[in-house]
C-alpha cells in the first residue's frame, strides 16, 4: 500500500510538473509575441507626499494585453520574465517607456517624477548603465526625475557590485527605492550600503496596521529608522482614509494605494496640452 501511494504521489508530482512547464512556455509565447507587438502597456499609480497631500511621483506598473482582449498582470507573467532571462526586455521597454512619458510631462510637469520596477537581475547586467544612459541621453531631458525601484532583492547580495551600478545611476539623476521592504530578501545592510533614497514598506504590514499592533510597531521603527539614515518612507496598500491618517502621523513620508487612486493613465493635469 505505502509503496503504491509513493507512486501515486511521484505521479502526481510529475502531473504537477508538466502542467507547470507548459504554463511557463505558454507564457513565455505570450511574452514574446507582447514584446514585438505593442502588447505590453503602463498603468500608474500615484504617490502622494502625506503631509501635503501633492503627488510627489507614479509608479508605473506594467501589463500585457493578450490576444483576447483581456489584460493580464505582471503577478502572471513577471515570474515566468525572470526564469526565461525576457524581463531584461520588459524592464528596457518600461524604462524607455517611463522616460517618453516623463518628456510628455517636462512641460508642464517637470517637478512630478516617476518610479519604475526594475528586477535584481537587469540592474546587476553590465550593459544595465549604459543602456539607460543612452535611453536618457536619448530623451535629452537632461535630469529625468527618474526612481528605480529594485524588487528581487537576491541579486543585490554582491553589495560592491550593485552600489557601484547604482553610484553610476545616481550621477545622472536617477534616485533608488527598496521594494516591499520587510519580507523575502530584504536586509538592513542594504539600506546601510546602498545609495537609496526611498524605502517602502511592504503592502503587508501597511495594509493590517490598524488591526495589528506589531504592524503599527514595524511601521514607528522604521521611520525612526530611515530618518536617521535619511531616507524616505513610502507605504504600499493605504486603502482607506484612516489608514492614511494613522500613516501621516507616524511620520510616513509617502504613500500609494487603492484608497488614493487605482492604476490607471496618466492624468491630464501632468501631460502637455494636446498630448492628454
Ligand atoms: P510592487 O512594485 O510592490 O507594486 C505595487 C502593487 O500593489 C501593484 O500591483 C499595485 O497595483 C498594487 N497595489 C497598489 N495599491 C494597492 C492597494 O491599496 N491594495 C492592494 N491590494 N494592492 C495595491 P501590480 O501592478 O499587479 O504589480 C505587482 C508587482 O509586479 C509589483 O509589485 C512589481 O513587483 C511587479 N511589477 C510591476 N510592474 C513591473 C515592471 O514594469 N517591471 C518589473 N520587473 N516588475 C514589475
Ligand atoms: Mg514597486
Ligand atoms: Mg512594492
Ligand atoms: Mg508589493
Amino acid at each position: 500500500k505505502r509503496a503504491g501511494q509513493g507512486e501515486w504521489v511521484l505521479h502526481a508530482d510529475a502531473q504537477r510538473a508538466a502542467q507547470h512547464s507548459k504554463q511557463m512556455s505558454q507564457w513565455k509565447q505570450r511574452l514574446q509575441h507582447a514584446l514585438g507587438s505593442e502588447g505590453l502597456t503602463l498603468s500608474f499609480q500615484p504617490i502622494l507626499d502625506l503631509a501635503t497631500g501633492l503627488v510627489s511621483h507614479f509608479e508605473a506598473l506594467v501589463r500585457m494585453r493578450l490576444p483576447d482582449g483581456s489584460i493580464a498582470s505582471p503577478a502572471e507573467f513577471i515570474g515566468v520574465a525572470e526564469e526565461t532571462g525576457l524581463i531584461h526586455r520588459v524592464d528596457r521597454w518600461v524604462l524607455n517607456e517611463s522616460i517618453r512619458m516623463l518628456r510628455e510631462m517636462a512641460e508642464r510637469r517637470p517637478d512630478i517624477g516617476v518610479a519604475v520596477n526594475v528586477s535584481g537581475p537587469t540592474l546587476m547586467r553590465n550593459d544595465f548603465v549604459s543602456t539607460l544612459t543612452e535611453i536618457i541621453k536619448h530623451s535629452r531631458l537632461s535630469r529625468p526625475r527618474l526612481i528605480i525601484e529594485i524588487t528581487e532583492t537576491a541579486a543585490l547580495r554582491d553589495i560592491k557590485a550593485a552600489g557601484a551600478a547604482m553610484s553610476e545611476l545616481c550621477q545622472l539623476g536617477c534616485e533608488f527605492a527598496l521594494d516591499d521592504f520587510g519580507i523575502g530578501y530584504s536586509s538592513f545592510a542594504y539600506l546601510r550600503e546602498l545609495p537609496f533614497s526611498y524605502v517602502k514598506l511592504d503592502g503587508s504590514y501597511v495594509r493590517q496596521a490598524l488591526k495589528d499592533q506589531r504592524n503599527q510597531a514595524f511601521i514607528r521603527a522604521m521611520v525612526l529608522l530611515a530618518n536617521g539614515y535619511q531616507l524616505k518612507t513610502v507605504a504600499e496598500f493605504v486603502e482607506s482614509q484612516a489608514l492614511q491618517d494613522f500613516l501621516a502621523e507616524a511620520g510616513v513620508h509617502y504613500g500609494q494605494g487603492f484608497h488614493i487612486a487605482k492604476p490607471g493613465p496618466l492624468p491630464d493635469w501632468v501631460l502637455g496640452e494636446g498630448t492628454g
